[in-house]
């Protein structure tokens, strides 16, 4: 197995000088060295070929002993020294002090076609950050995980990504739910990779410890590796430097809000410096078009982070950013003006998307308030967002409201319900739905091939993941690969797939694992 190791951040940036896993507080560091734990019987269940080849390695590599071993953390690279890296946070709006690589172990970095990535184990044993955890993870998250990053590639959003998936052949005991009833469950290792894996937190806890001489340090490298098109660091490039996070942030939540993708946890420790959909813990894919939706249990009361908010929170999140990086520049009406820059381009591209969504090629004034309705209509009762957007390509503008409310039949979930008032509210949609569609020049196969570019068929629906885990566990893995290839391809027919182009099954509703998810990982 060739690998084209070039160490960055471990070799320039400051270390920990303690090198026990003891849990403490490392301050003056980016990171602290820390070796993974050995396992039991480490088997690789799946790997992605795509990560492969990004790597420049082959099918063949991977099925080798070596690879195995490598990508669970029971022997080390050559010429590599594996590291946690220190970060903060601010978790459902408060600030958590120190957090860090808990569970996740940087192996190294590699370059392959002028791209850097930085492969890093998730549940590979505990780190000075483990906190009061074990640093290891179970088979269902890491399943979640190495399906939907992969998936989320494909369908075009920024994201990290997942080379492979394997046991670790050891249990770890968890309490899903915690409701008090802990049990054990087979443990896994994912290995992801990405450019990098530097959060808003990593620079939020120099900048909370008053250590200015490590932010400028981290920021710079962050610049000098993932930002050069900037230039030279000063006080101008570390504002440039910002506005750039700002604009990645924006295009990835609105990737998010165009497939009903739900993160769940976006506290600032799970916000990529990149604009990477990052931690895929309990996330989740909208079913019924909700604005007022999450998947995350935790989050349950308040609802912080459902699918509605998440522009706002991406927005809250960069003022911390902000904050962080304040010291370094001093100018707070420049960082004011583009925080304030965020919410008009964040509408601005929303409308662009939502338009897009809808086969709209011309922009006309009225389109706000026709996306406006449809967000409203489709609140009605449960309406599948995904299904509903797919069909909506076949509905012609010479169609009647009639012929557009039956062309979308199969997307309710109560379709009881669609009658009356309700039934009504569609009417007056496809109506002006279509007066819309008259307007445009494009013709019906050219919007319907658009249309089907920015609306996926196949996204992985919360319970298709929960069908894989279960397999899993008893030790079938075909699940996973099926999935695996029907989401390399989400905006395609794929006709021999359609029994996933379906409505969520009525048993999923309420099942763990399907509608709620903890963060318990
Ligand atoms: P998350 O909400 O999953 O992003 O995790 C928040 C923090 O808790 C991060 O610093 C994680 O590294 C840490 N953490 C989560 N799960 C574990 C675990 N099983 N062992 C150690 N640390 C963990
Ligand atoms: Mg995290």
């Amino acid at each position: 197995m060739q690998l084209n190791i070039k160490d960055k951040f471990n070799t320039q940036l400051p270390a920990d000088t303690a090198t026990e896993h003891s849990r403490r507080q490392v301050t003056g560091a980016c990171f602290s060295y820390v070796t993974p734990k050995r396992t039991k019987k480490p088997e690789l269940i799946h790997t992605s070929k795509e990560m492969l080849d990004e790597l420049g390695l082959t099918i063949t590599d991977s099925k080798n002993d070596v690879f195995l071993k490598a990508f669970t953390g029971n022997s080390i690279l050559p010429n590599t020294k594996p590291y946690a890296m220190c970060y903060g946070g601010h978790q459902f709006g408060n600030w958590a002090g120190q957090l860090g690589d808990g569970r996740a172990i940087n192996l190294c970095e590699v370059e392959h076609n002028n791209k850097n990535w930085a492969l890093q184990l998730k549940g590979a044993g505990e780190t000075p950050y483990s906190r009061t955890a074990d640093g290891l993870a179970v088979l269902r998250s890491s399943i979640r995980e190495y399906l939907c990053s992969e998936a989320m590639y494909h369908l075009g959003v920024p994201t990290t990504r997942a080379l492979s998936l394997a046991l670790s052949g050891d249990r770890v005991l968890r309490d899903v739910m915690y409701n008090g009833n802990p049990a054990y469950e087979k443990g896994a290792i994912v290995c992801r990779a990405a450019e990098s894996f530097l959060r808003f937190g990593n620079y939020q806890i120099f900048a909370a410890r008053q250590d200015l001489k490590n932010l400028k340090k981290l920021v710079d490298y962050t610049i000098k590796h993932h930002f050069s098109h900037l230039g030279q660091p000063s006080k101008e490039t570390y504002v440039a430097f910002f506005g750039d996070v700002a604009n990645r942030t924006l295009k990835m939540i609105i990737h998010w809000q165009r497939v009903g993708f739900v993160h769940g946890v976006m506290n600032t420790d799970n916000m990529s410096i990149l604009g990477l959909t990052i931690d895929y813990g309990p996330y989740g894919w909208l079913e019924g078009f909700d604005f007022g939706w999450t998947p995350n249990t935790t989050d349950r009361q308040y609802k912080r982070y459902r699918y509605g908010n998440q522009p706002n929170i991406g927005l809250w999140n960069l003022l911390q950013l902000a904050n962080a990086l304040y010291p370094l520049i001093e100018d707070a009406p420049t960082l004011e003006a583009i925080l304030n820059d965020y919410k008009t381009n964040f509408d601005r591209a929303s409308l662009k998307m939502m338009r897009s969504k809808l086969g709209l090629t011309l922009e006309l004034d009225t389109d706000k308030t026709l996306i406006q309705e449809l967000e409203d209509v489709l609140q009605l009762t449960e309406t599948d967002m995904t299904i509903f957007f797919r069909k909506l390509g076949d509905f012609n503008s010479n169609e009647t409201p009639e012929n557009g409310l039956q062309g979308i039949h199969d997307v309710f979930y109560k379709p009881e319900q669609v009658s009356g008032k309700i039934k009504e509210q569609w009417h007056i949609w496809f109506k002006k739905y279509a007066d819309r569609l008259q307007k445009e020049t494009i013709v019906f196969n050219e919007r319907k091939q658009q249309m089907h570019r920015v609306n996926p068929k196949y996204v992985l629906r919360n319970y298709m993941a929960q069908l894989a885990i279960d397999k899993a566990d008893e030790g079938d893995y075909t699940l996973i690969d099926e999935l695996y290839q029907l989401l390399k391809k989400p905006y395609d027919e794929q006709p021999e797939y359609n029994k996933w182009f379906t409505k969520r099954p009525e048993w999923a509703r309420h099942k763990v694992g399907c509608s709620m998810l903890s963060c318990s990982s």
